[in-house]
Protein backbone atom coordinates (compact mmCIF):
# COMPACT_ATOMS: atom_id res chain seq x y z
CA UNK A 1 0.00 0.00 0.00
CA UNK A 2 1.37 3.46 -1.18
CA UNK A 3 0.92 6.86 0.75
CA UNK A 4 -0.70 8.21 -2.27
CA UNK A 5 -2.36 7.79 -5.27
CA UNK A 6 -4.18 9.41 -8.46
CA UNK A 7 -7.42 8.05 -6.96
CA UNK A 8 -8.76 6.35 -3.54
CA UNK A 9 -11.85 4.30 -3.51
CA UNK A 10 -13.66 3.84 -0.32
CA UNK A 11 -15.53 0.31 -0.13
CA UNK A 12 -15.62 -2.71 -1.99
CA UNK A 13 -19.18 -3.26 -3.20
CA UNK A 14 -19.99 -2.57 -6.89
CA UNK A 15 -19.87 0.81 -7.19
CA UNK A 16 -16.14 0.64 -6.30
CA UNK A 17 -15.81 -1.58 -8.45
CA UNK A 18 -16.91 -0.01 -11.30
CA UNK A 19 -14.91 3.43 -10.39
CA UNK A 20 -12.07 1.97 -10.13
CA UNK A 21 -12.19 -0.59 -12.84
CA UNK A 22 -12.57 2.88 -15.02
CA UNK A 23 -10.00 4.62 -13.50
CA UNK A 24 -7.44 1.88 -13.72
CA UNK A 25 -8.36 1.56 -17.49
CA UNK A 26 -8.07 4.86 -18.23
CA UNK A 27 -4.15 4.47 -16.75
CA UNK A 28 -4.32 6.29 -13.30
CA UNK A 29 -3.05 5.15 -10.35
CA UNK A 30 -6.07 3.51 -8.06
CA UNK A 31 -6.28 2.30 -4.40
CA UNK A 32 -9.94 0.33 -3.05
CA UNK A 33 -9.98 -0.20 0.59
CA UNK A 34 -12.20 -2.73 2.14
CA UNK A 35 -12.97 -2.70 5.45
CA UNK A 36 -14.52 -6.57 5.56
CA UNK A 37 -12.42 -9.89 5.36
CA UNK A 38 -13.57 -11.04 1.47
CA UNK A 39 -15.57 -9.01 -0.89
CA UNK A 40 -18.79 -10.09 -1.72
CA UNK A 41 -19.74 -11.46 2.13
CA UNK A 42 -21.99 -11.61 4.15
CA UNK A 43 -24.00 -10.91 0.72
CA UNK A 44 -26.80 -8.53 1.95
CA UNK A 45 -28.90 -8.11 -0.49
CA UNK A 46 -31.77 -10.04 -2.30
CA UNK A 47 -29.18 -10.09 -5.69
CA UNK A 48 -32.09 -9.39 -7.91
CA UNK A 49 -31.26 -7.24 -10.96
CA UNK A 50 -32.65 -6.32 -14.41
CA UNK A 51 -31.50 -8.17 -17.98
CA UNK A 52 -31.74 -5.28 -19.45
CA UNK A 53 -29.60 -3.35 -16.94
CA UNK A 54 -26.50 -5.58 -16.37
CA UNK A 55 -26.88 -5.90 -19.83
CA UNK A 56 -25.10 -2.49 -20.26
CA UNK A 57 -21.93 -3.38 -18.43
CA UNK A 58 -21.54 -7.23 -19.40
CA UNK A 59 -21.93 -8.69 -23.52
CA UNK A 60 -21.96 -12.29 -21.67
CA UNK A 61 -22.40 -12.65 -17.92
CA UNK A 62 -20.53 -15.27 -16.38
CA UNK A 63 -23.09 -18.27 -15.53
CA UNK A 64 -21.32 -18.17 -11.88
CA UNK A 65 -22.70 -15.38 -11.52
CA UNK A 66 -26.25 -16.10 -11.92
CA UNK A 67 -28.21 -18.20 -9.43
CA UNK A 68 -31.44 -18.13 -11.34
CA UNK A 69 -32.82 -16.48 -14.36
CA UNK A 70 -36.18 -14.44 -13.79
CA UNK A 71 -38.79 -15.16 -16.29
CA UNK A 72 -41.90 -12.73 -14.43
CA UNK A 73 -43.06 -11.90 -11.44
CA UNK A 74 -46.38 -11.66 -9.25
CA UNK A 75 -47.49 -8.80 -6.44
CA UNK A 76 -50.12 -10.05 -3.88
CA UNK A 77 -52.40 -7.96 -2.38
CA UNK A 78 -52.81 -7.57 0.98
CA UNK A 79 -56.43 -9.62 0.34
CA UNK A 80 -54.70 -12.65 -1.04
CA UNK A 81 -55.21 -11.55 -5.37
CA UNK A 82 -51.87 -12.36 -6.87
CA UNK A 83 -51.51 -9.69 -9.84
CA UNK A 84 -49.01 -11.99 -12.70
CA UNK A 85 -46.53 -10.47 -14.81
CA UNK A 86 -45.52 -12.51 -17.51
CA UNK A 87 -42.75 -12.22 -18.84
CA UNK A 88 -43.96 -9.77 -22.17
CA UNK A 89 -44.99 -7.62 -19.66
CA UNK A 90 -42.26 -7.65 -16.62
CA UNK A 91 -39.82 -5.69 -18.38
CA UNK A 92 -37.51 -4.57 -15.97
CA UNK A 93 -38.73 -6.99 -13.63
CA UNK A 94 -37.24 -9.72 -15.98
CA UNK A 95 -33.60 -11.05 -15.29
CA UNK A 96 -31.68 -12.39 -12.85
CA UNK A 97 -31.00 -13.41 -9.22
CA UNK A 98 -27.47 -12.77 -8.91
CA UNK A 99 -24.70 -15.14 -7.13
CA UNK A 100 -23.37 -11.91 -5.34
CA UNK A 101 -20.56 -13.83 -3.65
CA UNK A 102 -18.97 -14.54 -6.55
CA UNK A 103 -20.16 -11.52 -8.62
CA UNK A 104 -19.03 -8.60 -6.55
CA UNK A 105 -15.69 -10.70 -5.73
CA UNK A 106 -15.15 -10.83 -9.99
CA UNK A 107 -16.15 -6.91 -10.37
CA UNK A 108 -13.07 -6.27 -8.24
CA UNK A 109 -11.08 -8.62 -9.88
CA UNK A 110 -11.89 -7.11 -13.00
CA UNK A 111 -10.42 -4.02 -11.33
CA UNK A 112 -7.58 -5.55 -10.35
CA UNK A 113 -6.60 -6.60 -13.43
CA UNK A 114 -6.86 -3.08 -14.87
CA UNK A 115 -4.42 -1.92 -12.67
CA UNK A 116 -6.03 -1.20 -9.24
CA UNK A 117 -4.70 -2.09 -6.21
CA UNK A 118 -7.40 -3.62 -3.30
CA UNK A 119 -6.74 -4.09 0.18
CA UNK A 120 -9.03 -6.02 2.28
CA UNK A 121 -10.00 -5.21 6.32
CA UNK A 122 -8.85 -1.96 5.78
CA UNK A 123 -11.08 0.66 6.91
CA UNK A 124 -11.50 4.28 6.92
CA UNK A 125 -11.44 5.78 9.89
CA UNK A 126 -11.51 9.65 8.89
CA UNK A 127 -10.91 12.16 6.16
CA UNK A 128 -7.80 13.93 6.23
CA UNK A 129 -9.22 17.39 5.11
CA UNK A 130 -6.87 20.50 4.83
CA UNK A 131 -8.58 24.03 4.90
CA UNK A 132 -11.90 22.15 4.74
CA UNK A 133 -11.30 19.94 0.87
CA UNK A 134 -10.59 16.52 1.28
CA UNK A 135 -6.92 15.07 0.75
CA UNK A 136 -7.58 11.66 1.62
CA UNK A 137 -8.18 9.31 4.32
CA UNK A 138 -6.82 7.83 7.44
CA UNK A 139 -6.73 4.04 6.82
CA UNK A 140 -6.76 1.27 10.02
CA UNK A 141 -5.05 -1.64 8.96
CA UNK A 142 -4.08 -4.79 10.36
CA UNK A 143 -4.08 -2.42 13.56
CA UNK A 144 -2.20 0.11 12.26
CA UNK A 145 -3.23 3.74 11.55
CA UNK A 146 -1.88 5.08 8.10
CA UNK A 147 -2.65 8.02 5.60
CA UNK A 148 -3.68 7.75 2.30
CA UNK A 149 -3.44 10.36 -0.06
CA UNK A 150 -5.40 11.06 -3.19
CA UNK A 151 -6.03 13.50 -5.73
CA UNK A 152 -9.79 12.43 -5.93
CA UNK A 153 -11.66 10.29 -2.95
CA UNK A 154 -14.32 7.93 -4.07
CA UNK A 155 -16.57 7.16 -1.66
CA UNK A 156 -18.40 4.13 -2.26
CA UNK A 157 -19.23 2.72 1.13
CA UNK A 158 -22.52 1.59 1.41
CA UNK A 159 -25.66 2.66 3.01
CA UNK A 160 -23.34 2.65 6.52
CA UNK A 161 -21.68 5.43 4.85
CA UNK A 162 -18.95 7.66 7.41
CA UNK A 163 -16.73 9.11 4.94
CA UNK A 164 -18.92 11.71 2.92
CA UNK A 165 -19.46 12.54 6.90
CA UNK A 166 -15.91 12.42 8.02
CA UNK A 167 -15.70 15.43 4.90
CA UNK A 168 -18.82 17.22 6.42
CA UNK A 169 -21.58 16.11 3.84
CA UNK A 170 -24.33 15.70 5.84
CA UNK A 171 -25.92 12.15 4.79
CA UNK A 172 -29.14 11.55 7.37
CA UNK A 173 -31.13 9.29 6.55
CA UNK A 174 -34.57 10.18 7.85
CA UNK A 175 -35.58 6.73 10.22
CA UNK A 176 -39.16 6.72 8.39
CA UNK A 177 -37.04 6.14 4.88
CA UNK A 178 -34.95 3.45 6.05
CA UNK A 179 -35.76 0.37 5.69
CA UNK A 180 -35.08 -2.25 8.18
CA UNK A 181 -34.65 -5.71 6.06
CA UNK A 182 -34.23 -8.96 7.48
CA UNK A 183 -33.35 -12.16 4.83
CA UNK A 184 -33.33 -15.66 5.05
CA UNK A 185 -32.13 -18.02 2.40
CA UNK A 186 -34.28 -20.98 2.89
CA UNK A 187 -34.42 -24.54 0.90
CA UNK A 188 -36.62 -26.99 1.02
CA UNK A 189 -39.25 -24.82 -0.08
CA UNK A 190 -42.35 -24.59 -2.29
CA UNK A 191 -42.05 -22.13 -4.66
CA UNK A 192 -42.46 -21.62 -8.58
CA UNK A 193 -39.03 -21.44 -10.46
CA UNK A 194 -38.02 -18.28 -12.47
CA UNK A 195 -40.64 -16.36 -10.65
CA UNK A 196 -40.08 -13.47 -7.96
CA UNK A 197 -42.98 -12.54 -5.62
CA UNK A 198 -43.70 -9.73 -4.10
CA UNK A 199 -46.36 -9.48 -0.95
CA UNK A 200 -47.49 -6.06 -0.06
CA UNK A 201 -49.81 -4.65 3.17
CA UNK A 202 -49.41 -3.15 6.08
CA UNK A 203 -50.41 -6.56 7.97
CA UNK A 204 -47.49 -8.48 6.54
CA UNK A 205 -44.77 -5.89 5.99
CA UNK A 206 -45.52 -2.02 7.23
CA UNK A 207 -44.45 0.30 4.19
CA UNK A 208 -42.26 -1.94 3.08
CA UNK A 209 -42.81 -5.70 1.13
CA UNK A 210 -41.60 -9.45 1.57
CA UNK A 211 -40.03 -10.69 -1.18
CA UNK A 212 -39.30 -14.34 -2.78
CA UNK A 213 -36.20 -14.62 -4.86
CA UNK A 214 -35.87 -18.36 -6.64
CA UNK A 215 -31.97 -19.18 -6.37
CA UNK A 216 -32.34 -22.48 -7.55
CA UNK A 217 -33.63 -26.06 -6.90
CA UNK A 218 -36.50 -25.48 -3.80
CA UNK A 219 -33.99 -22.60 -2.98
CA UNK A 220 -34.52 -18.99 -2.38
CA UNK A 221 -34.13 -15.77 -0.27
CA UNK A 222 -36.85 -14.96 1.19
CA UNK A 223 -36.75 -11.77 2.70
CA UNK A 224 -38.42 -8.17 4.18
CA UNK A 225 -38.28 -4.78 4.81
CA UNK A 226 -39.95 -2.34 6.85
CA UNK A 227 -39.62 1.15 7.67
CA UNK A 228 -37.28 2.25 10.91
CA UNK A 229 -40.61 3.77 12.34
CA UNK A 230 -42.31 0.72 12.42
CA UNK A 231 -39.46 -1.17 14.05
CA UNK A 232 -40.31 -1.48 17.70
CA UNK A 233 -39.56 -4.43 20.50
CA UNK A 234 -41.33 -7.23 19.32
CA UNK A 235 -42.04 -5.93 16.03
CA UNK A 236 -39.29 -6.19 14.04
CA UNK A 237 -38.65 -7.45 10.70
CA UNK A 238 -37.45 -10.25 11.36
CA UNK A 239 -40.57 -10.68 13.35
CA UNK A 240 -42.64 -9.98 10.63
CA UNK A 241 -40.14 -13.08 8.27
CA UNK A 242 -41.09 -15.34 11.00
CA UNK A 243 -44.65 -14.94 11.14
CA UNK A 244 -44.35 -15.14 7.07
CA UNK A 245 -42.29 -18.33 7.35
CA UNK A 246 -44.25 -20.22 10.02
CA UNK A 247 -47.05 -19.86 7.83
CA UNK A 248 -46.02 -20.32 4.09
CA UNK A 249 -42.79 -22.63 4.71
CA UNK A 250 -43.38 -24.62 7.92
CA UNK A 251 -41.32 -27.16 6.72
CA UNK A 252 -38.47 -24.94 4.98
CA UNK A 253 -34.71 -25.19 5.82
CA UNK A 254 -33.31 -21.56 6.78
CA UNK A 255 -29.53 -21.54 5.89
CA UNK A 256 -28.58 -18.37 6.57
CA UNK A 257 -29.67 -14.81 8.29
CA UNK A 258 -28.73 -11.64 6.77
CA UNK A 259 -29.99 -8.50 7.96
CA UNK A 260 -28.91 -4.89 6.31
CA UNK A 261 -30.87 -0.97 5.72
CA UNK A 262 -31.81 0.33 2.80
CA UNK A 263 -32.56 4.02 2.33
CA UNK A 264 -35.63 4.98 0.24
CA UNK A 265 -35.19 8.35 0.77
CA UNK A 266 -34.21 11.21 -2.03
CA UNK A 267 -30.82 11.21 -3.25
CA UNK A 268 -28.26 13.28 -1.21
CA UNK A 269 -28.39 16.84 -2.49
CA UNK A 270 -25.64 17.28 -4.01
CA UNK A 271 -23.04 14.21 -4.54
CA UNK A 272 -19.52 15.93 -5.51
CA UNK A 273 -17.22 17.95 -3.30
CA UNK A 274 -13.66 19.54 -3.94
CA UNK A 275 -11.77 16.25 -4.68
CA UNK A 276 -14.79 13.99 -3.30
CA UNK A 277 -17.15 12.05 -5.39
CA UNK A 278 -19.89 10.16 -3.70
CA UNK A 279 -21.58 6.69 -5.60
CA UNK A 280 -24.02 4.38 -5.11
CA UNK A 281 -25.88 3.48 -1.52
CA UNK A 282 -23.55 5.90 0.33
CA UNK A 283 -25.20 8.90 -2.38
CA UNK A 284 -28.72 7.34 -1.36
CA UNK A 285 -28.88 5.85 -4.85
CA UNK A 286 -31.22 3.11 -4.36
CA UNK A 287 -34.14 3.03 -5.83
CA UNK A 288 -37.45 4.75 -3.24
CA UNK A 289 -40.00 1.87 -4.65
CA UNK A 290 -37.88 -1.38 -5.06
CA UNK A 291 -34.74 -0.63 -2.73
CA UNK A 292 -32.92 -2.19 -5.69
CA UNK A 293 -28.95 -0.69 -5.73
CA UNK A 294 -26.78 -2.82 -7.34
CA UNK A 295 -27.06 -0.94 -11.07
CA UNK A 296 -26.88 2.30 -9.80
CA UNK A 297 -24.50 1.78 -7.53
CA UNK A 298 -22.27 0.43 -11.19
CA UNK A 299 -23.67 2.83 -12.95
CA UNK A 300 -22.60 5.74 -10.84
CA UNK A 301 -19.96 4.37 -9.98
CA UNK A 302 -18.34 4.13 -13.54
CA UNK A 303 -19.77 7.86 -14.21
CA UNK A 304 -17.52 8.35 -11.45
CA UNK A 305 -14.51 7.03 -12.88
CA UNK A 306 -14.88 8.59 -15.83
CA UNK A 307 -15.37 12.39 -14.78
CA UNK A 308 -12.58 11.64 -11.73
CA UNK A 309 -10.04 10.40 -14.11
CA UNK A 310 -11.15 14.00 -16.86
CA UNK A 311 -10.64 16.15 -14.50
CA UNK A 312 -7.28 14.48 -12.95
CA UNK A 313 -5.87 14.95 -16.70
CA UNK A 314 -7.21 18.50 -16.65
CA UNK A 315 -5.41 19.03 -13.18
CA UNK A 316 -8.78 20.34 -11.42
CA UNK A 317 -11.18 18.02 -9.27
CA UNK A 318 -12.77 21.41 -7.88
CA UNK A 319 -16.39 20.58 -7.02
CA UNK A 320 -17.25 22.82 -9.72
CA UNK A 321 -15.22 20.66 -12.16
CA UNK A 322 -16.69 17.34 -10.13
CA UNK A 323 -20.27 18.91 -10.75
CA UNK A 324 -20.42 16.88 -14.02
CA UNK A 325 -20.92 13.90 -12.53
CA UNK A 326 -23.62 14.84 -10.26
CA UNK A 327 -25.51 16.75 -13.06
CA UNK A 328 -25.14 13.72 -15.64
CA UNK A 329 -26.78 10.82 -13.34
CA UNK A 330 -29.19 13.32 -12.45
CA UNK A 331 -30.60 13.47 -15.97
CA UNK A 332 -30.12 9.88 -16.71
CA UNK A 333 -32.42 7.08 -16.92
CA UNK A 334 -31.45 6.40 -13.28
CA UNK A 335 -31.95 9.59 -11.65
CA UNK A 336 -35.56 10.65 -13.11
CA UNK A 337 -36.92 7.28 -12.43
CA UNK A 338 -35.76 8.01 -8.46
CA UNK A 339 -37.04 11.03 -8.99
CA UNK A 340 -40.45 9.70 -9.72
CA UNK A 341 -39.98 6.58 -8.07
CA UNK A 342 -39.71 8.97 -4.90
CA UNK A 343 -42.67 10.42 -5.06
CA UNK A 344 -44.95 7.27 -6.20
CA UNK A 345 -43.35 5.90 -2.99
CA UNK A 346 -44.40 8.57 -0.80
CA UNK A 347 -47.90 7.73 -2.03
CA UNK A 348 -48.22 3.98 -1.67
CA UNK A 349 -46.93 3.92 1.63
CA UNK A 350 -49.64 6.31 2.78
CA UNK A 351 -52.39 3.99 1.42
CA UNK A 352 -54.15 1.43 3.86
CA UNK A 353 -54.47 -2.08 3.36
CA UNK A 354 -58.07 -1.56 2.02
CA UNK A 355 -56.93 1.04 -0.92
CA UNK A 356 -54.18 -1.45 -1.79
CA UNK A 357 -56.63 -4.22 -2.40
CA UNK A 358 -58.64 -1.80 -4.60
CA UNK A 359 -55.73 -0.42 -6.68
CA UNK A 360 -54.18 -3.31 -7.25
CA UNK A 361 -57.10 -5.65 -7.58
CA UNK A 362 -58.42 -2.48 -10.34
CA UNK A 363 -55.33 -3.68 -12.79
CA UNK A 364 -55.16 -7.35 -11.75
CA UNK A 365 -56.80 -8.36 -14.89
CA UNK A 366 -55.39 -5.60 -17.50
CA UNK A 367 -53.42 -6.44 -19.83
CA UNK A 368 -50.55 -4.41 -20.39
CA UNK A 369 -48.36 -4.30 -23.90
CA UNK A 370 -45.79 -3.31 -22.40
CA UNK A 371 -44.83 -3.46 -18.27
CA UNK A 372 -42.58 -1.34 -16.61
CA UNK A 373 -43.31 0.97 -13.13
CA UNK A 374 -44.20 3.76 -14.98
CA UNK A 375 -46.81 1.65 -17.08
CA UNK A 376 -47.95 0.14 -13.74
CA UNK A 377 -48.50 3.19 -12.51
CA UNK A 378 -50.39 5.00 -15.30
CA UNK A 379 -52.55 2.14 -15.23
CA UNK A 380 -53.57 2.68 -11.90
CA UNK A 381 -53.98 6.27 -12.45
CA UNK A 382 -56.80 5.43 -14.97
CA UNK A 383 -58.98 3.03 -12.87
CA UNK A 384 -57.93 4.93 -9.89
CA UNK A 385 -59.07 8.83 -10.61
CA UNK A 386 -59.27 9.81 -7.45
CA UNK A 387 -54.83 9.18 -7.45
CA UNK A 388 -54.60 11.67 -10.32
CA UNK A 389 -54.94 14.71 -7.97
CA UNK A 390 -51.88 13.03 -6.03
CA UNK A 391 -49.31 12.07 -9.01
CA UNK A 392 -50.46 14.80 -11.71
CA UNK A 393 -47.23 15.91 -10.84
CA UNK A 394 -45.31 12.64 -12.17
CA UNK A 395 -43.26 12.73 -15.28
P1 LIG B 1 -22.18 -1.85 -0.96
O1 LIG B 1 -22.45 -3.00 -1.84
O2 LIG B 1 -22.87 -1.80 0.35
O3 LIG B 1 -20.62 -1.78 -0.74
C1 LIG B 1 -20.05 -0.88 0.18
C2 LIG B 1 -18.79 -1.50 0.72
O4 LIG B 1 -18.09 -0.51 1.49
C3 LIG B 1 -19.07 -2.67 1.65
O5 LIG B 1 -18.38 -3.81 1.21
C4 LIG B 1 -18.57 -2.18 3.01
O6 LIG B 1 -18.02 -3.22 3.80
C5 LIG B 1 -17.52 -1.17 2.60
N1 LIG B 1 -17.26 -0.12 3.61
C6 LIG B 1 -18.17 0.54 4.37
N2 LIG B 1 -17.55 1.43 5.18
C7 LIG B 1 -16.22 1.31 4.93
C8 LIG B 1 -15.06 1.96 5.46
N3 LIG B 1 -15.17 2.91 6.41
N4 LIG B 1 -13.84 1.60 5.00
C9 LIG B 1 -13.73 0.64 4.04
N5 LIG B 1 -14.79 -0.02 3.51
C10 LIG B 1 -16.03 0.32 3.94
N6 LIG B 1 -30.30 -4.18 -4.71
C11 LIG B 1 -30.68 -4.70 -5.90
O7 LIG B 1 -30.36 -4.14 -6.96
N7 LIG B 1 -31.44 -5.84 -5.95
C12 LIG B 1 -31.84 -6.48 -4.83
O8 LIG B 1 -32.49 -7.53 -4.93
C13 LIG B 1 -31.48 -5.94 -3.57
N8 LIG B 1 -31.86 -6.54 -2.41
C14 LIG B 1 -31.43 -6.05 -1.21
C15 LIG B 1 -31.81 -6.71 -0.03
C16 LIG B 1 -31.33 -6.26 1.19
C17 LIG B 1 -31.74 -6.99 2.45
C18 LIG B 1 -30.47 -5.14 1.25
C19 LIG B 1 -29.93 -4.66 2.58
C20 LIG B 1 -30.10 -4.47 0.09
C21 LIG B 1 -30.58 -4.91 -1.15
N9 LIG B 1 -30.23 -4.28 -2.35
C22 LIG B 1 -30.66 -4.78 -3.55
C23 LIG B 1 -29.39 -3.07 -2.35
C24 LIG B 1 -27.97 -3.40 -2.81
O9 LIG B 1 -27.43 -4.42 -2.00
C25 LIG B 1 -27.12 -2.14 -2.74
O10 LIG B 1 -27.82 -1.08 -3.37
C26 LIG B 1 -25.77 -2.28 -3.42
O11 LIG B 1 -24.98 -3.28 -2.82
C27 LIG B 1 -25.04 -0.93 -3.36
O12 LIG B 1 -23.71 -1.06 -3.80
P2 LIG B 1 -22.59 -0.09 -3.22
O13 LIG B 1 -21.34 -0.43 -3.92
O14 LIG B 1 -23.08 1.30 -3.25
O15 LIG B 1 -22.51 -0.45 -1.67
Amino acid sequence: MKNEYDVLIIGGGPGGALAAKTCAEKGLSVCIIEKRPAIGVPVRCAEGIGEDLIGEFFDELNPKWISEKIKGAKLISPDGSSFYLSPEMAGNEVGYVLDRKFFDRDLIWLAVESGAECYVKARAVDAIMEDGVVKGAVIEYFGEKKEIRAKVVIAADGVESKFSRYCGVDTTVPLRELETCAQYLMTDIDIEPGITVFYVGREVSPEGYIWIFPKGDRTANVGIGISGTQSKDSSRAKDYLDKYVKKNFPDGKIIELIVGGVSVCKPLECTVADNLIIVGDAARLSDPITGGGIYNAMYTGRLAGEVASECIRSNDCSKEKLMKYDTTWRSSRMGKALERNYQIKEIFVKLSDAQLNSVLNSVNNLVMKEFSTLTLIKEIIKTNPRLVKELSGLR
